[in-house]
Parts: structure tokens; C-alpha cells; sequence
């Protein structure tokens, strides 16, 4: 069983009438709800607003892969947690940044460069796939329409990426590496761009697909506490 805890900083569902009718169980609701359909994954949500943010180490130590939506709220997010999950990534666990958590504390961290890049409000995007053989393309044989989208454009200031999964293009003419995976320590990281929280885009079934694909490419198959066991002290 894959064990995925969904965190969210669940700010702009809450705050906005519009936003609330595309996701009225929060972003992590839908995207729970997609994922706990598979007989292999188990789902737990963590939101901003809870002790520790819900990432106390109890959570991190029983979750294979975590799942971070952020964007307005980055700043509120605590060092100690973020020094938390970093550590938990490096040890094994999955990391798939989703949208503007591109600009997460957690993947600055983790990544060192600035994330940086252009944006545009209002656009459409088709995405391409660039790497049909890598698993989290599994079963996407089309480019995916995302009627509409937010523009992320290059250049995306990250540091080179092991795999370029997905490329996005936009009607604006600007194009994205919109998938694109890291692995930093034992961690697999899966950066993925789709899912601007005004539009429907997490419940399109090739987009759900691709997460579901990354969350068993992101699972542990070995963490690092199984390399070098902690040894007691006599
Ligand atoms: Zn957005």
C-alpha cells in the first residue's frame, strides 16, 4: 500500500465563492478522491491551518509520497517544518509538486535555485508528452488539452532535471517544461505545472492519470533509514 498525504495550504477555496464551487472539498479533496479509488493507495490530508501545518514527523514517518499545493501562503509555512520534509525527502519519501508550489519553501529548499519564471493570467495550454517511455506517461497517448490554463513560461529557473516528461505550449506562444523529476538524496521529486486553482484542471482523467502515475514512480522503493539502520547505543 502506498501511503500519500495530500497537503494543501487550502487558503483560496475557502476565501473565494468561485473557487469554491470548482473545488468545494478543497484541492486536496479532489485530488484524495481520485487516488484513494486505487486499490494500492491509501490517502491522509494535511492543510496549512493545522498544528505543524499537519506534517509532524508521526505523518511524515508513515507517508510514502507527499503531494504539496501552495501558492499565496509559501511564507507562512514554518523552517522547522520545512527542514522536516526536506529530511524525509532526502531519507525517501516522494515529493510531487504540484502548480505553484513550484515557489514552495520545500522545493527551494530542496531544489537551490530560484524557481523563478514568466507567467500570464488567462491562457490555454496543450501538453505534449516528451518522454513516452517514462512510467508517469503511462497510458498518455494524446497531448492534453487544458482549455484553460494559466501561462508558466520559460525560462523556468530550476536546476537541470533528470527527466523532461511533459512540455507545455500555450496559445500566448510561450512554452514550459511542465513535467519535469529530481532526485535529491533517496528522494524522487515529480514537478508538474497543470492545476491553476480557478479551472477544473485536477479533474481532467489523463491529469489525474499522470498523478496517479507519479505517486507509484515517487513511492520509496527503499528509504535510507533501510541502508544505514540507526544503531542503539549500547
Ligand atoms: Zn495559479
Amino acid at each position: 500500500m502506498i501511503r500519500v498525504t495530500v497537503w494543501n495550504e487550502y487558503i483560496h477555496e475557502r476565501e473565494y465563492e468561485g473557487i469554491r464551487q470548482v473545488y468545494p472539498k478543497g484541492i486536496h479533496g479532489c485530488i484524495g478522491e481520485f487516488l484513494g479509488k486505487n486499490d494500492d493507495i491509501c490517502v491522509k490530508y494535511a492543510t496549512l491551518d493545522m498544528p505543524e501545518h499537519g506534517l509532524t514527523e508521526e505523518v511524515l514517518n508513515e507517508t510514502d509520497v507527499l503531494i504539496w499545493w501552495g501558492h499565496c501562503a509559501h511564507d507562512k509555512v514554518s523552517d522547522e517544518v520545512v527542514e522536516r520534509v526536506k529530511n524525509h525527502v532526502l531519507r525517501g519519501m516522494g515529493l510531487i509538486a504540484l502548480h505553484s508550489a513550484h515557489h514552495s519553501k520545500v522545493m527551494k529548499t530542496l531544489l537551490g535555485t530560484t524557481l523563478n519564471l514568466h507567467w500570464k493570467h488567462g491562457d490555454s495550454e496543450k501538453l505534449f508528452c516528451v518522454n513516452p517511455a517514462h512510467p508517469i506517461a503511462a497510458g498518455i497517448t494524446e497531448p492534453i488539452i487544458l482549455e484553460n490554463e494559466e501561462m508558466y513560461g520559460e525560462f523556468f529557473d530550476i536546476p537541470k532535471p533528470d527527466d523532461e516528461i511533459f512540455l507545455g505550449w500555450f496559445k500566448s506562444g510561450q512554452v514550459f517544461r511542465s513535467g519535469v523529476t529530481f532526485t535529491r538524496g533517496m528522494g524522487k521529486i515529480f514537478y508538474f505545472q497543470p492545476g491553476h486553482e480557478e479551472y477544473p484542471i485536477y479533474y481532467q482523467p489523463q491529469i489525474q492519470r499522470i498523478i496517479t502515475n507519479a505517486v507509484r514512480w515517487a513511492a520509496p522503493y527503499k528509504k535510507l533509514d533501510e541502508v544505514f539502520p540507526v544503531i542503539q547505543e549500547e
